[in-house]
């Protein structure tokens, strides 16, 4: 038997990448040259039409059939000089990818010729047909088609030959079917009630928005050896390989000289990102071997987004390119790290103000208390929720493996920060009116900026949701997700306690008190019930796990346990109240979750017998009959003495492959039996209890066998391999 993958890998790495001809590599020539931008709005539309989108873009306004005509028609020549023939509504289903139907500009007139057509009616809404997306039960029930509908607040963009429009995807009940539609309206009610709370300090706002920055962590391998591993084909991750000898453990890849043949897949997909109007700017090693990532400047949450979405369809199409494969997985290896997604979320006003940010004067500093205060009680009190809208199957094996973030929810602050919010605590606890000389010490003035930036660069980076500065750090989003799913739920947690915040306080107001004592007051209460959300400490360390049991807070880290959350009482409350998701919506959501959990798993499983039975063992068995031929041959000889000891290995051969069928057929059995369970979320946790223990049971033996068996013949690419030839 010959190394095939040794030989496919040869070719792979000798192959030139077919070079994408960028006349000019400097982004400022070219940068979103296929987005139907303001730009492009502004010198394809009739100016009248052009002002009328645009506000009804900014006030969030309906647009109406006439307009949409236009822009359609504006969007059509645009798009045709660009070469391009199809246009597609693109959206986000709740799949791991974007769904998108092309449908051409061509069509036959009446008269049997050929024409061209785009109008306003196709802009604004497609039916695509709604029943092979997942529902969660909402098209049993209701009608099986969905329709889509233009969100004008995303620019369309172009692809090849296909001009992309951005929509939203829904029942034809109304019912949300994507990611989108429930973070509209989580931006627009946070839009509300983070208005309504900054007027108190500047009457002027009238509106905020929610900013995220993304940081996209990824692997690259290899196309070669990629197909010759069928778990990464089908699975995304290696269910097998014993660790390499040399992995991360000397720290010598974070930050590192970036290869060559890695940096011109980078320069690529910069080039494609900046055409797209991604505004990708930081490239860098990772920690792992392998292990790479890229971060945009900061946007406004929905287009942020779209984005990031668009980025890893970018990025996979790219990696084509250049003979690599992009593994978005949130743990492809063992025992390296495994790659996140963190979203840095804030908010700023129309007025150029971060929300977030600590300001240079006393009114500004109390506002940045307040909001920074409100999302700490926010985080305290829907903990379960943002745990549940970033636990996926793939996320499990992330989370609390020493590297990412545990699975508790926990704020860090950084000291002075803590400090401050320390002193608003036992204040309140002593029930005493803030003395002058306390509220000095917890309203931050300008000499301690620095010192809180200081504090957070040098940040506690085990932390699942840190202040880094002047925004929130939420670290637990995984490498593979929408991060739609964290901003709806971090948006409408921080909306509700906002609402909540501007009760209490107006309440408060009337009976009489300045508003900077009132903030406060209501603040120190804040503190005083959310304090055990904070921690500054160590969050990989096991004394974490402990003292937060203590605390009472969450540590399950079982996703099927953990996505009940979505049902809850609290849960469907609020988001009833912020008309965010109706109940309904929020019970399929976690019913397709629960789906998405267990169809993983049985997928997986069914490649770890697959690999285990008919590339592992028959190849063991090869090995086996070489020795025991071997051993034959050598006792023949007269030298029985010096060969005794290989009758031990050619014995535990034995063993291990006992091992590996006994484990197999028991877990192909529990698979059989929790198919039977037909709710999803029962069957989801049936699935976590008694089908997932055999993976490393199945492993560990494998990994043995890997270590023992001649290298020729190991049919699948090693770890060694995968992680370090790039
Ligand atoms: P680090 O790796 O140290 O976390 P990066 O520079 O890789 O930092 O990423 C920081 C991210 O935070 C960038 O995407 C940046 O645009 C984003 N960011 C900065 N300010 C804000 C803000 N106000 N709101 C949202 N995101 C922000
Ligand atoms: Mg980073």
């Amino acid at each position: 038997m010959t190394r095939i993958r040794f030989k496919a890998l040869e070719d792979s790495l000798t192959h030139k990448p077919v070079k994408v001809n960028h006349s000019d590599d400097r982004a400022i020539t070219f940068y979103a040259c296929n987005v139907f931008d303001d730009k492009k709005m502004s010198q394809y539309l009739p100016e009248g039409v052009y002002k009328k989108v645009k506000n009804c873009i900014e006030e969030g306004v309906n647009i109406d059939r006439e307009l949409a005509d236009h822009v359609a028609n504006g969007m059509k020549q645009w798009a045709m000089e660009l070469g391009v023939t199809h246009y597609t509504h693109w959206f986000q289903p709740l799949t791991d990818a974007s769904a998108e139907k092309h449908d051409s500009f061509f069509t036959l007139g009446n008269d049997g010729q050929p024409v061209e057509t785009f109008d306003g009616k196709v802009l604004a809404q497609q039916e695509p047909d709604a029943s092979s997306f997942p529902s969660g039960g909402i098209r049993n029930t209701f009608e099986a088609r969905g329709y889509t509908a233009w969100d004008p607040t995303s620019p369309a963009f172009v692809i090849g030959s296909t001009l992309c429009i951005p929509t939203v995807f829904i029942s034809y009940t109304g019912e949300a079917l994507d990611y989108k539609t429930p973070l509209l309206r989580s931006l627009n009610v946070l839009d509300k009630a983070a208005t309504a709370v900054c007027k108190y300090f500047n009457p002027d706002v009238k509106r905020v928005k929610g900013t995220l920055g993304w940081e996209q962590e990824y692997f690259l391998i290899d196309e070669a050896l990629f197909a010759a591993r069928p778990d990464l084909i089908s699975c995304g991750r290696t269910l097998m390989g014993h660790n390499s000898a040399k992995n991360q453990q000397l720290d010598d890849h974070y930050f590192g000289s970036i290869p060559e043949r890695v940096m011109e897949y980078m320069q690529d997909l910069e080039v494609e990102c900046h055409k797209l109007g991604i505004p990708v700017r930081t490239r860098h090693n990772e920690v792992a071997p392998g292990q790479f990532e890229c971060a945009p400047i900061f946007e406004e949450i929905n287009l942020a987004v779209d984005h990031n979405v668009l980025l890893m369809d970018v990025m996979m199409k790219t990696a084509r390119r250049h003979n690599f494969r992009v593994l978005l997985h949130e743990k492809p290896f063992a025992s390296v790290n495994g790659s996140g997604k963190h979203n840095n979320w804030s908010m700023t006003t129309d007025t150029g103000i971060n929300l977030l940010s600590p300001a240079k004067d006393e009114n500004g500093n109390l506002r940045f208390l307040t909001f920074l205060v409100n999302v700490i009680k926010a985080v305290y009190e829907n903990a379960d929720l943002l745990k549940a809208c970033i636990l996926t199957a793939g996320n499990e094996h992330r989370l609390g493996a020493n590297e990412a973030p545990p699975c508790i929810i926990s704020v860090f602050l950084g000291a002075h920060l803590a400090k401050t919010v320390a002193i608003l605590k036992e204040e309140t606890e002593k029930g005493k009116i803030l003395t002058p000389s306390v509220k000095k010490s917890v309203k931050l003035n300008i000499e301690q900026i620095p010192e809180i930036l200081l504090d957070n660069t040098d940040r506690n980076r085990t932390s699942p949701f840190a202040f880094t500065g002047n925004r929130f750090e939420f670290r637990a989003v995984g490498s593979s997700a929408n991060c739609a799913s964290a901003m709806i739920i971090l948006n409408s947690a921080i909306s509700g306690q906002l609402i909540k915040f501007k009760q209490e306080l107006d309440e408060a107001l009337k009976q009489g008190g300045t508003l900077e004592d009132n903030v406060l007051s209501i603040l120190g209460s804040y503190a005083k019930q959310a304090y055990p959300i904070l921690f500054e400490g160590n969050n990989y360390s096991d004394e974490w796990k402990l003292e937060a049991e203590k605390r009472g807070l969450n540590t399950s880290g079982s996703c099927p346990e953990v996505i009940k959350a979505y049902t809850s009482d609290k849960t469907i409350k609020l988001f009833e109240t912020l008309k965010v998701l109706t109940k309904r919506e929020l019970e399929a959501r976690q019913d397709i979750y629960a789906e998405n959990y267990h169809k993983k798993i049985q997928i997986e499983s069914r490649v770890m017998v697959n690999l285990a039975m008919n590339h592992v063992v028959p190849t063991a068995i090869r090995y086996q009959n070489l020795l025991i031929e071997n051993y034959r041959g050598c006792k023949g000889l007269g030298f029985d003495e010096l060969v005794e000891n290989r009758l031990d290995t050619i014995k535990r051969i034995s063993q291990y492959i006992l091992e590996i069928k006994t484990n197999c057929n028991k877990m192909t059995l529990a698979r059989k039996n929790a198919n039977t369970i037909t709710d999803n979320l029962n069957r989801a946790q049936t699935y976590a209890e008694t089908v997932k223990p055999f993976f490393d049971k199945i492993r560990t033996a494998i990994d043995q066998l890997e270590l023992i068996v001649d290298d020729e013949m190991w049919p699948l690419p090693k770890y060694r391999e995968m992680l370090f030839c790039h």
